[in-house]
C-alpha cells in the first residue's frame, strides 16, 4: 500500500484550525495569498506521493551502507535528493536574499510532514538542512552566511546537527569536543560525537557541520558551549571545494527503525583538528542551537503525525479488504474486518489522535510565523511564548501519538501486521525513535512543566486554556446534535487541565520532585486537551460550511465528537495522577531498589 499526501487535511488544518487563512488575510506575508500557498503545498505532496513515497520500503530493506568511511544511501535517493533540491524544495522558509522562498513555516510544516510520511529515512536529511538554515540566518557572520548559506538553500550541501557525545545525551553541560583558537582565526575541533543524523552520505557535494564544543577556557556546564561550523571539505574564496577537513565517519549504527538515515559516528581533528568557524558568539552556542533545535523539535513532532497517517492509511485499506467473522451488518460470507466496532475503534482512534496531533503542529507553525510578522511587538511577544509553550507539546504529544497509531495499524492487520512483508511494522519500527530524539519526551515534559509554565507568571499558559474554554463554549452554544456531549467531555478535560496547572505551579516551589514526577502525565493531558479542541475547531468550522452548502466536511463533526466522548475522557484520570504523586516518591524508589 503506497501513501498519498494528505494535502486537503493539512490545508484544512492550517486554515480552519490553526488560522493561517486569516494571517494571510491580514498581511503577515507581505504578497502571498492562499492559492499560492495552497499551490506549493500541492506541489510538495505530488512530490511526496509520487517520488519519495515508492523509496520508503527500499530504504528500509537496503538501509544505508558504511565502507572506510564512506557511506551509500539506498538505491534511487541520491537521484530523489537531486530532483528534491532541484525544485528548490531545500529553501522554502529561507529568506530571498539566499535564493529561498520565503514562505512562512505554516508552510514548511505541511511540506515536512508530507516528505516524512513519504519517507522518513529521506526526509530527515532536509530537517536537518533547514534547521542549519535557521541557525546561519539567525547567528551566522556575513563571511559564514556569503560562503555556506546558498548553497545550503540550493540542497547543493546538505547541514547537520552535532550534539551528542558518548556521555552526553539530553545533559548537554557534558559536551567535551574540544574547540582551539587557531592563528587564521579559525578554530581547531577534536573530539568524537555519536548518532549524527546524514553526517556523511552521497546525495550532496559538501556536508556542513554545525557542532558544539567547548573552548580551553570555557565556563563549566551549558554556560561555555560554543557552536561551530565545520564543513566536510573546506571551502576555497572562490567558493569552489578545497581539501577534505579533518573529519571522518568512523561507523553508522545498526538500528531498529530508519534504516535509509545514517546515524554516523563522527570523528573530528584526527590530524591536529577539524578546521572549524565560530557561529554566534563565543560560550553562547546554546541559543544559536536552540534555534536549530526548535525548528527541528516541531519537525519530529510532525514526523510522529506523518508515520500516523501513513499507518492509518494503510490499516483503513487492509481492514477494507481482510474477511473475518459476521459483522451485525450481516451479508454473504465473512465481513470486511472494518465491519467490526472493535476495528472501527482501533482506526477511528487512529484517525482522531492523528487529526488532532496534526491540528497542535499547525498551531505551533502558525505561532511562529506570527512571532516573527505581527505587527505590534506585544502581539510578537505573546506569539513568541506561545511557541515556546507550545513547542514540547508539539514535539511529544505528536510523536506519542505516531508510535500508539503505529502500534494500532498493526494491530489492524493482525499476525499480518508482525510480518514485514505488510510494511506496517517498518512503521512502528520508524516511529519509535521520534520519541527519543531532538530531547526524549520525558525531558520535553520537564521543559514544559518547569520553563514553560512559568512564563510571564502563568499568564501563556492560561491563555492556551482560555482558547480552549472558548471553543467549548462555543459548541455549548451551537447545540449541534451531531457533536453529541463534546462540550461536556472537553469541558471536563480543559477543567483537568487547568486544575493541574494550578497544582503543578504550586508544587514547583514546594516539592519539585513530585511536580517532576507528574510531568509526562502533565504533557499528555495538555495535548489531549488542545488536540480535542482542535478537533471541535475543525468541526465548528464544518458546521459552518455545510451551513453554506458544503456538506463535504460533516466527517469532522463526528471524529469531534469521538475524541472527545471516547479519548479525551482519560483527562480527569491523568489529572490524579499528576496531583497523588505528592510524598509518594521514597516508596516508588525504594520499589526500584528492590528489584536485582
Ligand atoms: C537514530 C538517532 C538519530 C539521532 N540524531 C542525532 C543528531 O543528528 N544529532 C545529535 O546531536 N544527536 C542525535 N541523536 C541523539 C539523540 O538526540 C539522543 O539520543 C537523545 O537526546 C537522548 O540522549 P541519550 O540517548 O544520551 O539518552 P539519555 O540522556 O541517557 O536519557 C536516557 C533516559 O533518561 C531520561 N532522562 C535523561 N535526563 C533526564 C532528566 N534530567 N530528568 C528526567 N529524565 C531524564 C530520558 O528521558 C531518557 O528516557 C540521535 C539519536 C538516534 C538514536
Amino acid at each position: 500500500m503506497t501513501y498519498r499526501a494528505p494535502v486537503a487535511d493539512i490545508l484544512y488544518s492550517l486554515e480552519h484550525v490553526a488560522g493561517f487563512a486569516v494571517a494571510i488575510d491580514a498581511g503577515r506575508f507581505g504578497d502571498l495569498d492562499l492559492d499560492t500557498a495552497e499551490a506549493v503545498i500541492g506541489e510538495a505532496g505530488k512530490f511526496a506521493t509520487e517520488a519519495l513515497a515508492p523509496l520508503d520500503v527500499v530504504g528500509d530493506r537496503e538501509g544505508a551502507r558504511c565502507v572506510n568511511g564512506v557511506v551509500t544511501t539506498p538505491t534511487g535517493f541520491r537521484d530523489a535528493y537531486r530532483r528534491w533540491a532541484e525544485a528548490g524544495w531545500a529553501g522554502v522558509t529561507a529568506k530571498p536574499e539566499y535564493g529561498g522562498m520565503g514562505l512562512p513555516h505554516a508552510v514548511a510544516a505541511a511540506c515536512n510532514e508530507m516528505w516524512s510520511g513519504a519517507s522518513m529515512g529521506f526526509a530527515l536529511c532536509p530537517l536537518l538542512g533547514e534547521g542549519a538554515i535557521g541557525a546561519l540566518e539567525a547567528y551566522g557572520s556575513d563571511a559564514l552566511r556569503a560562503t555556506y548559506l546558498s548553497r545550503l538553500v540550493s540542497g547543493e550541501w546538505t547541514g547537520t546537527m552535532n550534539l551528542t557525545e558518548p556521555q552526553s545525551g539530553s545533559d548537554l553541560s557534558a559536551v567535551k569536543t574540544r574547540a582551539e583558537r587557531a592563528p587564521d582565526g579559525a578554530y581547531r575541533l577534536t573530539g568524537q560525537k555519536i548518532f549524527i543524523t546524514y553526517g556523511e552520505h552521497d546525495m550532496a557535494d559538501n556536508i556542513v557541520h554545525l557542532v558544539l564544543a567547548r573552548l580551553p577556557d570555557a565556563p563549566p556546564g551549558t554556560r561555555g558551549i560554543s557552536l561551530f561550523l565545520a564543513p566536510k571539505f573546506l571551502v576555497k574564496p572562490d567558493g569552489s571545494l578545497g581539501p577534505r577537513n579533518d573529519l571522518r565517519c568512523a561507523s553508522i549504527e545498526h538500528k531498529l527503525g530508519i534504516h535509509a538515515s545514517p546515524t554516523c559516528v563522527m570523528i573530528y581533528g584526527d590530524a591536529g583538528g577539524a578546521t572549524a568557524y565560530l557561529v554566534g558568539e563565543e560560550n553562547r552556542g546554546l541559543a544559536a542551537m536552540f534555534v536549530m533545535m526548535n525548528s527541528a523539535r516541531l519537525a519530529v513532532g510532525l514526523q510522529g503525525v506523518a508515520i500516523g497517517e501513513r499507518a492509518l492509511q494503510q490499516a483503513l485499506a487492509y481492514a477494507r479488504e481482510r474477511r473475518q467473522g459476521r459483522s451485525s451488518r450481516g451479508g454473504a460470507g465473512m465481513s470486511p474486518i472494518v465491519e467490526h466496532p472493535d476495528v472501527q475503534r482501533m482506526l477511528l482512534t487512529m484517525k482522531a489522535l492523528v487529526q488532532a496531533a496534526r491540528g497542535v503542529c499547525c498551531l505551533t507553525a502558525v505561532a511562529i510565523d506570527r512571532s516573527a510578522r505581527a505587527p505590534s511587538p506585544e502581539e510578537r511577544a505573546a506569539a513568541g511564548e506561545r511557541v515556546a509553550l507550545l513547542t514540547p507539546i508539539a514535539k511529544a504529544f505528536s510523536t506519542d501519538v505516531g508510535d500508539r497509531v503505529a502500534s494500532l495499524g498493526l494491530q489492524v492487520h493482525g499476525g499480518m501486521g508482525y510480518i514485514e512483508e505488510t510494511g506496517a511494522a517498518q512503521h512502528l519500527r520508524d516511529a519509535r525513535i521520534a520519541a527519543i530524539y531532538e530531547g526524549a519526551n520525558g525531558v520535553q515534559a520537564i521543559d514544559l512543566v518547569r520553563r514553560k509554565l512559568p512564563l510571564s507568571g502563568g499568564a501563556a499558559a492560561a491563555r492556551e486554556i482560555a482558547g480552549m474554554r472558548a471553543i467549548v463554549a462555543e459548541l455549548a452554544e451551537r447545540g449541534e446534535a451531531g457533536f453529541g456531549a463534546s462540550a461536556e467531555r472537553l469541558g471536563e478535560a480543559v477543567d483537568a487541565l487547568e486544575r493541574a496547572t494550578a497544582y503543578l505551579r504550586d508544587a514547583l516551589g514546594a516539592d519539585l520532585d513530585s511536580a517532576l514526577a507528574g510531568a509526562s502525565a502533565y504533557l499528555k493531558l495538555f495535548g489531549l486537551a488542545l488536540g480535542g479542541a482542535c478537533l471541535a475547531k475543525a468541526g465548528l468550522a464544518a458546521q459552518d460550511l455545510a451551513a453554506r452548502g458544503d456538506d463535504t466536511q460533516r466527517g469532522r463533526i463526528a471524529l469531534a465528537r469521538f475524541f472527545a466522548e471516547k479519548l479525551a475522557t482519560a483527562a480527569p484520570g491523568l489529572e490524579r495522577s499528576i496531583r497523588s504523586g505528592a510524598g509518594a516518591l521514597e516508596p516508588y524508589e525504594s520499589m526500584l531498589a528492590e528489584t536485582a
